[in-house]
């Protein structure tokens, strides 16, 4: 029996212990959360990521570590690779945790990205508006502020002042649509390439994802797959990764990366012929890559907040409930949704099935609908 070593037990690390279950392979996740989501399907230490206790445990009783959120110390990293194989690689997570040090690393490949710039060294904001964001331990939106195009230097500095840590700020991309790949990348090298998705978010937080992404040219579909190519290859990464993308007039801008499994592939689940948390768990412990190829058209929607009664989502053909165990927070992320149909017709018809099930949740608990589908950020500092 292999055992894989999880950073982190959240609702990625739960999945990806799902996935391990019909492999062989059990987890071990560290989690400082006494409700961590994984422990429904993995051991759970409940403890700091950077218990030293826990951090020997992982290297005496893992094959290989790895993690499911970036934000987690590298200095543990660091030390659990001295003791045992550590996929992604530290260098890698300090690198995603950085959005400086990711920029710089998007610039030396050749890759698109907005513009940016350190926010004391703007004279003015960017022309098209500015978005100031911690360099890390910023998600979902928060760690960010908005400015509008005639913002003042001052003004620059003013949002970085309060986001009270490093920041950069970025000019806004008036994108045609968001979009993402997500792929894995094998011990040897070898990729498996998910295609595009489209994702839609609102006040920062991603609320549906349409896989494959509709209407997209093969050469689009290429140019994503040439871009994560680059990345992984450059990063030496191994394990799954994701790069969110803006389309601009049939050209992709990168966003972010993530090295890690990303919600933007949770409708791999069911949408596709391995999974990205199957993919993960392959990629990690060094086996071969499944097959990536669409077995049906998806649509993933999150369930923010609070859950729906299950039985209004299980009532609908096609629709797959995943629900994390959480407790219900304003914009917490505590399940989603993916359903799948023959064709995009049927699946945009059960989903629009699905979209009038959430609608009908009280009002605090409504997810995912047009309206909520600005895009939005919030001005909330972690
Ligand atoms: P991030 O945390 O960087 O992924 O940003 C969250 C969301 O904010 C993105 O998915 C976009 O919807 C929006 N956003 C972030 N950066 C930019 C940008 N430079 N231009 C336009 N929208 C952005």
């Amino acid at each position: 029996m292999t055992t894989v070593g999880i950073l982190g037990g959240g609702q990625l690390g739960r999945m990806l212990a799902l996935a391990g279950v019909p492999l062989g392979i059990r987890c071990l996740a560290v989690d400082p959360a006494t409700d961590a989501p994984a422990a429904a399907a993995a051991e759970v230490l409940t403890t700091p990521f950077d218990d030293p206790g826990a951090l020997a445990e992982l290297a005496r009783r893992c094959d290989v570590v790895t993690i499911e959120v970036e934000h987690v110390p590298v200095e543990a990293l660091g030390w659990l690779a001295e003791r045992v194989p550590v996929r992604p690689s530290p260098e890698v997570v300090a690198v995603a945790q950085d959005r400086w040090a990711e920029k710089q690393l998007r610039s030396r490949v050749g890759i698109a990205t907005a513009p940016f710039a350190a926010p004391d060294e703007l004279e003015v904001g960017f022309s098209t508006g500015t978005i100031v964001k911690r360099r890390s331990g910023g998600f979902d939106g928060r760690g960010q502020v908005r400015l509008d195009p005639s913002a003042t230097a001052e003004a620059v500095r003013a949002a970085a002042g309060q986001l009270a840590a490093p920041s950069v700020a970025e000019g806004v991309v008036a994108f045609d649509r968001e979009l993402s790949v997500v792929a894995a990348r094998g011990l040897d090298g070898a990729m498996a390439v998910y295609p595009l998705v489209e994702n839609h978010h609102a006040e920062g937080i991603l609320r549906q994802t349409l896989a494959p992404a509709p209407g997209t040219p093969a050469a689009l579909e290429q140019a994503a797959a040439d871009l994560i190519r680059l990345v992984a290859d450059e990063l030496g990464h191994v394990g799954v990764l994701c790069l969110e993308l803006f389309q601009v007039d049939g050209a992709l801008f990168a966003n972010e990366l993530a090295p890690r499994v990303h919600n933007s592939g949770h409708w791999t689940i069911e949408g596709a012929s391995t999974s990205q948390f199957e993919q993960h768990l392959r990629a990690v412990c060094g086996l071969p890559l499944g097959d990536p190829s669409v077995r049906s058209p998806s649509a993933m929607v999150n369930l923010i907040g609070s859950e729906p009664a299950p039985g209004g989502v299980l009532a609908l053909p096609g629709a797959h409930l995943h629900s994390y165990g959480k407790a219900a927070r304003p914009n917490r992320k505590v399940g989603h949704v993916t359903v799948v149909g023959v064709d995009e017709a049927e699946r945009d018809l059960r989903l629009t099935a699905l979209r009038q099930v959430l609608a009908d949740r009280a009002p605090a608990t409504t997810v995912g609908g047009p309206d909520a589908l600005d895009d939005v950020i919030t001005e909330v500092p972690t």
